[in-house]
């Protein structure tokens, strides 16, 4: 019977710490359902997780990990470099990557011809698999890695156009069509909306996809963002189902950086120095996998969480090739001594996340670092970077109302001189957040109250729960076509 049989399900991320860390916490959460996960990646990327599959075995649950070669060579790729994250200098080289994927496309057709799965789940970025699989009668589903708000803003984009007749950078318009009334401004956008990239070109292809496939995967619970959960199904018309937060199927193991290691700080250490801390007074500052500042954006952070007093853990990647870097960074360290604590390279997020002495997150709003924040009730000080950073930077401050902006008003691709967020506008968004006024009082509220939805979210009877049971029952229902 339908019923007996277990169904079969290949997971293909993109290399991308944002990409690759929900989708091995998404394969757990399917995984728990009964569904066996075969994860496929390259050898490198699966370095960074091995850790955590050798523990879900042992869980007893049924995730192993199929490995292809990184086509560095056909790329023009330097070897090692087969994760976004590792690149010092990621625009320059965002064209050659995004080329690279399509070289996986053989090879992966080799494998569903080789193991026939009963359905793909892929990373929007590999938007071929949905072609590729229905060829072979396999369903397929996409996963963006973002939420339903940043869904429907780039949708509303591509439909509306709104910012077609915006002349000047820094004039706000409207998002159109929207539930809420959301602003932004032209330097908010990515470079795609505004001329023809090799980005924009993928993202065409990834909409043509999308309306091909099985449907969406988002990483949000209904209960954080009704509206727009409504607003992407049924004003959008696309087929989708909540299946987060993710990061709540990983039982608080840390994953590793794009270096493979995490050998830079005594995470024991860290976590007394926490417990050493009054509740809700540190701040946590990160800003994701990839993000690289110049030495003059580094010296702002430095002097702005100094002035603002406050306790800190900062997560710092710095260019070791530059000395000014190094300078900057070796000074304030020395400096600050035990106020705060500066971890090189890479953190265990979640865990300091979750610790109770945890009082701000400031952020990129990466939609991994946002939901992250919101599991762990924590509210945020947004600085979006690039990408749909700015969208998520809204629903955090206007619509979940659980964040500060620190104003980062232009795009800034990574390293970019001329966006620099100043000493004096970190510290006041500081203050805003962590000097007890009523607003960040009641922005603490809701965040804690989100937290809680989002624990109940996950469980027997919670809706992201229920969600995945749904999808589960109609990919075994929907019939495989002969082949
Ligand atoms: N992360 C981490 N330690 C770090 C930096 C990042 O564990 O020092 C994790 C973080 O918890 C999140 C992911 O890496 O799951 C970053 O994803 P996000 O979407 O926030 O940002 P991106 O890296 O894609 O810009």
């Amino acid at each position: 019977s339908a019923e007996g049989h277990q169904l079969h399900a290949f997971f293909f991320p993109l290399m991308a710490q944002g990409h690759l860390i929900p989708f091995v916490d998404l394969a757990r959460v399917f995984s728990s359902h009964g569904i066996k996960v075969t994860i496929i990646t390259t050898p490198l990327n699966a370095r960074l997780f091995s850790n955590t599959i050798d523990r879900d075995k042992q869980l007893g649950l049924d995730i192993s990990v199929q490995l292809i070669p990184f086509p560095s060579e056909e790329a023009g790729l330097p070897q090692g470099y087969e994760n976004a994250g590792s690149f010092p200098n990621f625009p320059a080289v965002i064209s050659k990557f995004i080329n690279a994927l399509s070289l996986f496309q053989r090879p992966f057709e080799d494998l569903l011809q080789e193991h026939r799965p009963d359905f793909v789940v892929a990373d929007m970025c590999f938007h071929w698999v949905t072609d590729v699989s229905a060829k072979l009668g396999i369903s397929s589903l996409i996963f963006h890695g973002t939420c339903f708000f940043s869904l429907c803003v780039s949708d509303n984009f591509i439909r509306y156009t709104p910012h077609e007749n915006i002349k000047s950078e820094t004039d706000t318009f409207v998002v159109p069509g929207l539930p809420d009334q959301i602003e932004l401004t032209m330097s908010q956008l990515s470079d795609h909306l505004k001329k023809p990239t090799d980005f924009g070109k993928m993202m065409e292809r990834v909409k043509e996809s999308e309306r091909r496939s099985f449907g969406i995967l988002v990483n949000s619970f209904y209960e954080l963002e009704p509206a727009y959960a409504d607003h992407y199904r049924k004003v959008i018309g696309m087929k989708a189902w909540h299946v987060g937060p993710v990061s709540l199927s990983n039982g608080g193991i840390a994953y590793k950086s794009e270096r493979g290691n995490r050998a830079f700080f005594d995470e024991h250490a860290c976590l007394s120095w926490l417990d050493s801390k009054k509740p809700n007074s540190v701040l946590y500052v990160s800003f994701g996998s990839m993000t690289r500042f110049t030495a003059a954006q580094l010296l702002e952070i430095a002097m702005g969480i100094e002035a603002s007093g406050q306790p800190f853990i900062w997560v710092l990647r710095v260019n070791d090739e530059d000395a000014e870097q190094r300078r900057i960074t070796e000074e304030f360290e020395e400096k600050i001594e035990r106020r705060g604590l500066i971890i090189r390279d890479w953190a265990p997020q979640i865990l300091f996340l979750d610790h109770p002495a945890m009082g701000g997150f400031v952020t990129h709003c990466g939609w991994n670092s946002t939901l992250e924040s919101l599991t762990a009730g924590v509210p945020m000080i947004t600085w979006p970077l690039f990408a749909e950073q700015f969208y998520n930077e809204k629903l955090v401050t206007q619509v979940l109302k659980v964040g500060v902006s620190v104003g980062a008003m232009e795009y800034q691709r990574i390293g970019g001189e001329k966006a620099l967020v100043k000493r004096k506008d970190i510290k006041k968004a500081v203050e805003q957040l962590m000097g007890g006024g009523e607003e960040a009082d009641q922005m603490r509220i809701r965040a804690r109250e989100f937290k809680k939805m989002a624990e109940r979210a996950l469980e027997e009877g919670g809706s992201s729960y229920a969600d995945v049971t749904a999808l589960i029952e109609e990919l075994r229902l929907y019939p495989r076509p002969a082949v």
